[in-house]
C-alpha cells in the first residue's frame, strides 16, 4: 500500500507553531513555540556554515544572505500559521476533498485528501507527532456534540510533512463515535474541513534516556511519528518501549511497520502488544494496561531519566494517567501516578 510504504520512510520535520483551539478533553492545544527546520534552511545554513562564504564574491554572498532572509521570513510566517508552505491555516477551517480511500482492516481506512488548486504545491507542515483538527462541513447531516457544538477531533497524518498537494490519514471508525462514521461515509470528491497545524510535544533528542509510549487503538499515530523520528536520528540515543493495547490482533494498526522498526532497531525499541483477550497461544499481555503490566514491561531503574507518553481512548487515558483538562495536561492520576511517575515525566497527547 503506497501510503504505508511512505510511512517507513517518514522523515518528520520538527515544526513548532502556536495555535488556540478548543476541542474535547483529549485533544490538546499547542505547548510552546520553537524551531522550524526545512531542507532549504539546511542548505543555506550548510553553505554558510562550511565557510564557503569567505571564498565567494560579494554579489554571491548577498544572494545567499537574501535567500537566508527569505527563509527566515517563511519560518516566522510558518510559526504564525501564515506561511506560504503550509496548506493548513491556523485559525481558519479549509476544505480538502477526499481524493481516494483504501481499506486498511475491518474498521480502519487510509484516506488521501487533496489540497485546493491554489495550494497544490504546498505541504501540510505538521510537526513531529503534531496534529490537525477535523470537522464535518455545516449542513443538515452535521452531527453535534452533547452541548450542541460542532464535533472537532485531532488526527496525526501518516504522510510525511514534506508531501506536497495532499495529506494521508489512517482513521479507525468507531461505530458509536461522533465523527468517524461520517468520515467513513465520505464519497470521493466530498470535502472535510481541516485546521492546524497544532503542536503536541516538542521533541528534542537525548533529553531523557528511555521513552515509554502507551497507546490504545487509533491513538497510535503520534507514537509512530515520535518513535520513528527519534530512531531515524543516529545521534539520538534515546531508547523506547511501546505498550500498544487493542481489542484483538486484527485491530493492531501498523503492526508490520512496528515489527520491522523493532527488528531494525533492536537495541533501541521494544514493542509490546496488549490485547483485551488474547487468542489461543497468545504470548503477550492481556486485559487493561495496569500498573503491574507497565512496571513489568518498562521496569524503572534508580536515577534514570524517563518520559512516558499516553494517547488513546478516554477510558484508557483516565486509568493510565488521568484524563486531560481541556487543552491542559490535567492532574496525573492512575497507573503512572501509582508507579511514582511525576507530572514532568508524563505527557498526554
Ligand atoms: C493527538 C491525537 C492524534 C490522533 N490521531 C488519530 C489518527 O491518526 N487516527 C485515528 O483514527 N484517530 C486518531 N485520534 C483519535 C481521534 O481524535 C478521535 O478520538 C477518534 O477518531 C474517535 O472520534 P469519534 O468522534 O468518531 O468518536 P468519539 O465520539 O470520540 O468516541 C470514540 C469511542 O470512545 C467512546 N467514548 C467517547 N467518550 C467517552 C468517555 N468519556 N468515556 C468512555 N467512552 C467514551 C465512544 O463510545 C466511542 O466508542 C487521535 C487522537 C489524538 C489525541
Amino acid at each position: 500500500m503506497a501510503a504505508l510504504r511512505a510511512l517507513r520512510a517518514l522523515p518528520v520535520t520538527p515544526v513548532t507553531l502556536s495555535s488556540r483551539q478548543s476541542v474535547r478533553s483529549y485533544a490538546s492545544a499547542p505547548q510552546s513555540s520553537g524551531a522550524f527546520s526545512w531542507p532549504a534552511i539546511a542548505a543555506v545554513a550548510g553553505v554558510v556554515g562550511l565557510g564557503v562564504y569567505t571564498f565567494l564574491p560579494a554579489d554571491k554572498v548577498e544572494k545567499i544572505e537574501d535567500k537566508a532572509k527569505g527563509v527566515a521570513a517563511e519560518v516566522q510566517a510558518a510559526k504564525q500559521g501564515t506561511g506560504s508552505w503550509g496548506a493548513l491555516i491556523k485559525d481558519k477551517w479549509v476544505p480538502f476533498e477526499l481524493a481516494s480511500v483504501e481499506p486498511y482492516n475491518h474498521n480502519t481506512k487510509v484516506y488521501h485528501f487533496k489540497f485546493p488548486e491554489d495550494s497544490k504545491d504546498k505541504v501540510s507542515g505538521i510537526p513531529v507527532a503534531g496534529a490537525l483538527l477535523v470537522k464535518m462541513p455545516e449542513g443538515e447531516n452535521e452531527v453535534k456534540d452533547d452541548k450542541g457544538k460542532p464535533v472537532i477531533r485531532p488526527y496525526t497524518p501518516i504522510s510525511t510533512s514534506e508531501q506536497a498537494g495532499s495529506l494521508t490519514l489512517l482513521i479507525k471508525e468507531y461505530k458509536d463515535g461522533k465523527l468517524t462514521p461520517y468520515i467513513s461515509s465520505l464519497q470521493i470528491g466530498q470535502p472535510l474541513l481541516f485546521k492546524g497545524p497544532i503542536v503536541k510535544y516538542k521533541y528534542e533528542p537525548n533529553t531523557f534516556e528511555r521513552g515509554l509510549c502507551i497507546a490504545g487503538g487509533s491513538g497510535i499515530t503520534p507514537m509512530w511519528q515520535l518513535i520513528k523520528h527519534s530512531l531515524d536520528q543516529p545521534e539520538d540515543k534515546t531508547k523506547w518501549t511501546l505498550i500498544f493495547s487493542n481489542v484483538s490482533e486484527q485491530d493492531i494498526l501498523l503492526r508490520k511497520e512496528w515489527d520491522e522498526l523493532a527488528s531494525k532497531h533492536s537495541d533501541r525499541l521494544k514493542v509490546n502488544y496488549v490485547l483485551d483477550k488474547g487468542p489461543r497461544g497468545w504470548k503477550g499481555e492481556t486485559g487493561f494496561v495496569t500498573a503491574p503490566i507497565i512496571s513489568k514491561l518498562f521496569p524503572r531503574q534508580e536515577g534514570e531519566k524517563v518520559k512516558a507518553f499516553v494517547c488513546g481512548p478516554p477510558p484508557q487515558v483516565n486509568s493510565v494517567s488521568g484524563g486531560k483538562d481541556g487543552p491542559r495536561q490535567g492532574e496525573l492520576k492512575g497507573a503512572l501516578k501509582e508507579l511514582g511517575y511525576t507530572e514532568e515525566e508524563v505527557f498526554k497527547f
